[in-house]
């Protein structure tokens, strides 16, 4: 039996006082499993003075949190290798990829959180039969673990009908192409087909993709309402220019008829694996899985809603490596809810660095960009 599994088959935004025990008790038992089996961890916490022991939720702030670059110079993992099914790497802009390191149990979990998280915001629908445009490489040539994992997880809350990759391998070329008339073609066979369609990816290739649709075709799409735009990376349209989120919806509104509160971002790190995905309303909040507390930079103390730090990010669902609570380097501000109806803090991320480490189609969008 383990709480970390009890934990998990709770629904995502469930929060009350029978799941704030769950989760001190699953983070218990993992940061406990960390330190008796993974040295570097357990020195770690020696180092620190802290006795792996989780009852409250002072215990959870006095956790010392490590710093996001330890995964990027250290393969900390706390299960023989051969127990690894999947090990997924992330960009950085010093070009030290980020690795994590996924046993059956790990990729497991983290399958389950994905779809509790998507379930409850209102974006799975197993009976459904839906079109997709991943504006992503064809995994199946890139031969890339990353990108098929995530696309696997992204198109599998419905039925797919036809999964579509923007970047397409040229042969005579031998390289990957963004081909804007071929991608207006599929927009225009998903469109007459009238399937729901889900476009995926990166904002800045979406917002290329339908700019030139409308600039060509001189008329607006207009897909199923039952589609979403599914992004993450933020709303940069190039490089160094930025379009708001609001903006990025009211273009996504007119150009495909996709309702704006079926436009939703994600935000992810390769080493924390929770996924916070908006609401109907724009806003991402933490799910039961996580506990994010925003740390001064200065002293790491926990600052009051509001108030902007480092995020430091806490899941206890890892098993195979001790990414339990980490330390990222971007900005960000928590907040105490939110009106759409689902419980939870509310997540913002402010001032996302370039090329940095989100989860999802962003990751190979943005190294797509360094290819181009
Ligand atoms: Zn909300």
């Amino acid at each position: 039996m383990s709480y970390v599994d009890d934990l998990i088959a709770c629904s995502a935004f469930d929060h009350g006082p029978q799941t704030h025990t769950l989760f001190l008790q699953a983070l218990q038992e993992t940061v406990q499993h960390h330190d008796a089996l993974c040295p570097a961890y357990h020195n770690f916490l020696l180092y620190q003075h802290f006795q792996p022991q989780i009852q409250s939720l002072e215990d959870v702030i006095a956790l010392p949190p490590m710093h996001v670059n330890i995964f990027k110079e250290y393969d900390l993992v706390t299960v023989p290798q051969d127990k690894i099914v999947l090990s997924l790497t992330s960009s950085g802009t010093s070009g030290k990829k980020s690795k994590n390191f996924l046993d059956q149990i790990s990729l497991d979990r983290v399958k389950k959180i994905a779809w509790n998280v998507h379930l409850a915001l209102g974006m799975v629908a197993p009976e459904s039969l839906v079109n997709y445009c991943c504006f992503t490489y064809d995994p199946h040539v890139a031969k890339d673990l990353g990108t098929a994992f995530t696309d696997q997880l992204l198109t599998g809350f419905t039925q797919r009908n036809q999964v579509y990759y923007t970047f397409q391998y040229n042969q005579s070329t031998q390289k990957f192409e963004f081909n804007l008339p071929q991608i207006a073609e599929v927009f225009e066979s998903f469109e007459q087909q009238g399937l729901p369609v889900r476009l995926l990816g990166f904002p800045a290739f979406i917002f290329e993709a339908l700019d030139y649709y409308q600039k060509t075709h001189q008329r607006n799409l207009k897909f199923h309402p039952d589609s979403f735009v599914m992004t993450g990376g933020g709303w940069k349209k190039q490089e160094n220019k930025k379009v708001t989120r609001q903006e990025f919806v009211q273009f996504i509104e007119e150009a495909t008829s996709i309702p704006g509160s079926h436009v939703r971002d994600m935000f992810g790190m390769v080493e924390h694996g929770v996924p916070y995905v908006e609401c109907r309303l724009g806003n991402m909040h933490v799910p039961i899985y996580a506990k994010i507390l925003i740390r001064s930079p200065q002293d790491l103390s926990v600052l009051p809603y509001g108030e902007m730090g480092l995020p430091n990010f806490i899941t206890p669902y890892l098993h195979s490596y001790p990414s339990i609570s980490i330390l990222a380097s971007d900005f960000a501000v928590l907040e105490p809810g939110c009106s759409c109806g689902l419980a939870g803090e509310v997540l913002r991320i402010k001032g996302r660095a370039g090329t940095t480490k989100h989860a999802g189609c962003a990751i190979h969008a943005e190294e797509t960009i360094q290819k181009r």
